[in-house]
């Protein structure tokens, strides 16, 4: 049975599901830039939850929405419609071009899709029947600004999730800052914003033309697409606070149940030591892992080193290992021959039961590698089971590299000069060799190359 590590409780738990069943909503992208590798680390937790409940026999449903509208950058601005105007085109182009590209990562990382990623832009009438349904039970008040608002102190367990409890939170905290004043409360948030100089990505609504808060559109979209139980919630750690705490107490409110069994946080990744930031310049996108030659596979793998949970460093160091190791893998897989029989192995399955110790199962791949014991065609049999959860595509043919007519030459010549100990030359040769992309060792049967 899997078992994860549930951020309410602090403790790891058994996922059971319900009736075989499994319900699960991920927090998605906004849409208005690539997806970093960070966001990707995240978007990977809810791929590798689904991929190790189905290996214990759960059927998985899961929903990851698609932030296209409400996630401020500032309190005036949204993300969005900032990015519309650095790129001078319409705000739901912008949304769509970084949908698309979202989609294309994900296939790229071997995330599997998810069932349905309804768009917040689209999910508004939802968002203003929760909202009035809200208002009508005493949740949430209209400011004296014209702005929806949720009244915090209605909900009493407030803060279950992150421990910021209501009476700790002193004003200050970057809440909505303009909007200190026009609230009953400083920890109150906006579910519905009154639209006033803004004139794109605005709805009518019963309280006058506007747009939605972020928080709302995770409810809205939780209960209808995914139902009035929510056995799984996946995000980021970041989100916990306030994000999520918001959406509990919208949607508790909205059920009144507790409408989410399992809160599960996926721990940051850093680069290079630092946290990944624009300010910090040190934003790594998939795309610029491709271009460094390097199978975008090698992220997933590095990802996989480090536990969900526990913060990660990736560095072009460890990226490039990884690409060698993969490589490696799919020969040894290869070697094995071409069978698709999957063989379990005890320790890899419990690994991944065991609160996604991916790591653990990775150095298990290691030591039946090193193995001498083990035939090949076993190796590949075990190997091809451990692959169904992690994704690293094993059984994808070894690169054959085929030498350019160029290379042919240069390698011939340089076999020349090294006979006449023509050594400057050799050196001249292989610079030029290693520069079209090969690899160049000489050993004591001359030289070879990679
Ligand atoms: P966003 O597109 O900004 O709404 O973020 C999408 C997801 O990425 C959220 O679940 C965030 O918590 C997550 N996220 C943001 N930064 C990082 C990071 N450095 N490492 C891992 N996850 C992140
Ligand atoms: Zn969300």
């Amino acid at each position: 049975m899997l078992r994860l590590y549930e951020t309410q409780s602090r403790e790891v738990v058994d996922i059971v599901g319900n009736d075989g069943l499994l319900r699960m909503y991920c927090c998605g992208p906004t849409v208005y830039r690539d997806a970093h590798v960070g966001n990707l680390r995240t978007f990977l937790l809810s791929d590798l939850i689904s991929r190790v409940a189905q290996a214990s026999g759960l059927r998985v449903q899961l929903v990851q929405n698609i932030t296209d509208v409400g996630h401020m950058a500032t309190d005036f601005e949204d993300k969005i419609l900032a990015q519309s105007k650095v790129e001078a085109i319409d705000p739901f182009e912008i949304a769509k071009k970084y949908e698309a590209r979202f989609h294309k990562d994900l296939q790229r990382l071997n995330i599997l899709p998810a069932d349905l990623y309804p768009r917040a832009s689209e999910s508004i009438e939802l968002m203003i029947s929760a909202i009035e349904k809200l208002i009508a039970n005493g949740f949430a008040y209209v400011g004296v600004d014209g702005n929806v608002y949720f009244d915090a102190q209605s909900f009493p367990t407030y803060g279950a999730i992150s421990g910021n409890r209501l009476d700790s939170l002193k004003p200050g905290h970057r809440f909505d800052a303009s909007e200190d004043g026009a609230k009953r409360f400083h920890a109150d948030w906006a579910l519905w914003k009154i639209a006033g100089d803004r004139s794109q990505m605005v709805w009518e609504t019963p309280w006058g033309v506007g747009y939605p808060g972020w928080h709302i559109e995770c409810s809205a979209m939780s209960l209808a697409y995914v139902g009035q139980s929510v056995d799984l919630h996946v995000g980021g750690i970041d989100l916990r606070f306030p994000h999520h705490e918001n959406e509990r107490a919208q949607s508790n409110a909205l059920t009144g149940h507790e409408t989410v069994t399992h809160w599960i946080h996926g721990e940051h990744l850093l680069f290079e030591g630092r946290k990944m930031s624009k300010s910090a310049g040190n934003v790594v996108l998939l795309q610029d892992v491709i271009d460094r030659k390097l199978d975008p596979l090698a992220t997933r793998f590095t990802f996989l080193e480090n536990r969900y949970r526990s913060q990660m460093d990736l560095s072009w160091a460890s990226l490039t290992a990884a690409h060698i190791t993969l490589k490696r893998w799919r020969r040894l897989v290869a070697d094995g021959g071409t069978g698709i029989a999957v063989e379990k192995d005890r320790e890899v399955e419990e690994a991944f039961f065991n609160d996604l110790d991916t790591p653990r199962a990775l150095q298990r791949l290691r030591t039946i590698e090193k193995d001498a014991q083990i035939t090949a065609q076993r190796k590949r049999a075990l190997f091809l089971y451990a692959d169904q959860v992690l994704g690293l595509d094993l059984d994808r043919a070894p690169e054959k590299v085929v030498l350019t007519g160029e290379q042919v030459t240069l390698l011939e010549s340089r076999a020349e000069a090294r006979a006449k100990k023509d050594f400057a030359e050799s050196d001249r040769l292989r610079a030029q060799l290693e520069a079209s992309g090969l690899v160049i060792n000489d050993g004591p049967d001359g030289q070879s190359w990679s």
